[in-house]
């Protein structure tokens, strides 16, 4: 017989990539993108390519580098597969192989009910270098939001995770329900929406109280969340009538009795209330972060983006005379951003600013302007383009010169008035508020009647917000903000969103975003 001939040796080693790929196997959390780990987070930030989950939050996407690679595998409730389990791991070793440093990116804890075994499994077949960072997963965050301590020592000592996933037709179920269904004090079921009639039938069957309490939530952690509460006799036809769809979690135990004592996140003064914020991106973070605190649900409709003007042109010249003039006016953070921007572009800085006095249209502008190392010399009383006209011509405008560097399209009334009582007034472009392209998301959520109430901080964002909605008439556009509350800053955005056909129900007496945030708090809490 032929002896097995091997190849010869190969001449030259295959070319292997600079350095090593490497796989990190992360938890995401179960759904509020802050509860991932700290180092789940820093490799996000580090990830050259990403590949995740229909669970993971996609808000946390916006950590990981703009040249990073993003591949989304979903899988919702095991349909919809955007790819096999065999392509994602296929992808995660190729893309190990080509040298990347590669995120996968999984719901929860990535070793429970998320086939991260089975991956890890694959890359170390295949030789290929791994990490894993454990999450926070769905069952302890839902039993958390929903106020439910998952052991206590008056109630139970032991906890099991199940799936409620399993055929329930399937003659030999491998769950124990004999064991479980008595011997077990708090038993949480991920993916067991559409089994629910038959997960409690069988705990009943077992032993179980009927009286025994179980808690289902939905999108735990997130400001979407649903939770139904009942008894193993009852859970099911609420959750029906309730139409709960996943992902939910049912809990199960005398634990979720203390529900009615520590629910603190359901409790929360703006829970489950769908508000708009109509703000310029760069702007909006501030009242999301407070409304988000309260436990409103944000959509950001970024009614305007922020520009620089067509040509610097008009500023540069009036930079290189800052000397001359008397008064130097800033009447929104945006006006004090774009200045520093160009000033410090042409090589200037504050110590070019100390010749004119500032003045400031209100507080907010004023921290801002401090933030840049200067001092306001000028805050009115009432936080307005007339509140500052009043304040100045206190001052005696007369022959004094001002500058006013402002947005390309503004109000003319604060030039008008301080001319009329004899400055000089000169204004100067220094950013356009541009239309972003795309609203169709919000104009959806209204179709939808997904939005309770609307916030606008400008006369602006009013009229961006209404010409972006593209109403064919105005008994189209009533019937988009029919029901739907309307909060404005202060009295010229009251005036042009009800000149506009809107009525206005929240208007805070201080014109801040922080005022704002307590009149609506206050007209949720006369309401309820
Ligand atoms: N690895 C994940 C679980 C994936 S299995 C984890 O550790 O959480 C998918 C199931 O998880 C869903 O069907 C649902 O039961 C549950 N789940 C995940 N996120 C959830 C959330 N935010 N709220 C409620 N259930 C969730």
């Amino acid at each position: 017989m032929k002896k097995t001939m091997h190849p010869p040796p190969p001449t030259h080693t295959p070319p292997t990539p600079c350095r090593a790929g490497k796989v990190y196997l992360i938890g995401a959390g179960p759904g509020d993108p802050e509860l991932i780990t700290v180092k789940g987070l820093k490799l996000l930030q580090r990830a050259e390519v990403v590949v995740y989950d229909y669970l993971a939050s996609k808000k946390l996407l916006k950590h990981v580098p703009q040249a990073a690679q993003l591949v989304y595998v979903g899988k919702m409730g095991g349909v919809h597969h955007a790819h096999t389990q065999d392509e994602i791991n296929q992808m995660l070793v190729d893309f190990a192989r080509q040298g990347k440093l590669v995120v996968r990116l999984k719901g929860g804890d990535p070793f429970i009910f998320g086939r991260g075994g089975e991956e890890i499994e694959m890359l170390v077949e295949h030789g290929i270098a791994y990490e894993v960072v454990p999450g926070v997963t769905s069952a302890t965050a839902a039993a958390t939001y929903a106020g439910v301590p998952i052991t206590h020592r008056q109630h139970t000592t032991s906890v099991a995770f199940v799936t409620g996933h399993e055929d329930p037709t399937k003659a030999a179920s491998t769950i124990a329900w004999d064991k479980i269904a008595t011997g077990i004090g708090t038993l949480v079921f991920y993916m067991g929406i559409k089994n629910l009639p038959i997960i409690t039938e069988k705990l009943m069957a077992h032993g179980r109280s009927p009286e025994t309490p179980v808690v289902v939530v939905r999108w735990a952690s997130t400001p979407e969340q649903q939770s139904v509460e009942g008894t193993l006799a009852t859970i099911a036809d609420k959750v029906q009538a309730a139409r709960i769809k996943p992902p939910a979690l049912i809990v199960v135990g005398e634990v979720v009795s203390l529900r009615d004592k520590i629910n603190w996140y359901e409790k929360r003064p703006l829970f489950g209330k769908r508000i708009l914020v109509t703000r310029t991106r760069e702007q909006a973070s501030e009242l999301v972060h407070r409304l988000e605190d309260l436990g409103a649900n944000c959509l950001e409709g970024s009614t305007i983006a922020l520009v620089p003007p067509d040509s610097w042109a008009a500023l540069d010249k009036e930079l290189h005379r800052l000397a001359d003039y008397d008064w130097l006016l800033f009447t929104s953070i945006n006006a004090i951003k774009f200045f520093f921007q160009r000033l410090t572009e042409i090589g200037m800085d504050a110590r070019d600013l100390k010749g004119p006095k500032i003045g400031v249209v209100g507080t907010t502008t004023a921290e801002f302007l401090q933030g840049h190392g200067l001092r306001a010399d000028l805050l009115p009383e009432e936080f307005t383009a007339e509140g500052l006209a009043a304040a100045l011509e206190k001052e005696g405008m007369s022959g004094k010169k001002v500058l006013l560097p402002r947005a390309a399209k503004a109000r003319e009334v604060l030039p008008e008035t301080l001319a009329t009582a004899g400055a000089e007034v000169v204004t100067v472009p220094v950013y356009r508020n541009v239309q972003p392209a795309d609203y169709a998301e919000v104009r959806q959520a209204l179709e939808e009647k997904a939005i309770d109430l609307i916030t606008f901080t400008s006369s602006s964002t009013v009229i961006n917000f209404l010409e972006m909605l593209h109403c064919a008439d105005e008994a189209e556009q009533q019937r988009l903000l029919d029901g739907v509350k309307i909060a404005t800053i202060g009295p010229i955005t009251a005036k042009t969103a009800s000149q506009n056909g809107m009525a206005i129900h929240i208007q805070p007496k201080t014109f801040t975003i922080p005022a704002l945030v307590d009149a609506i708090l206050a007209y949720y809490a006369s309401r309820r």
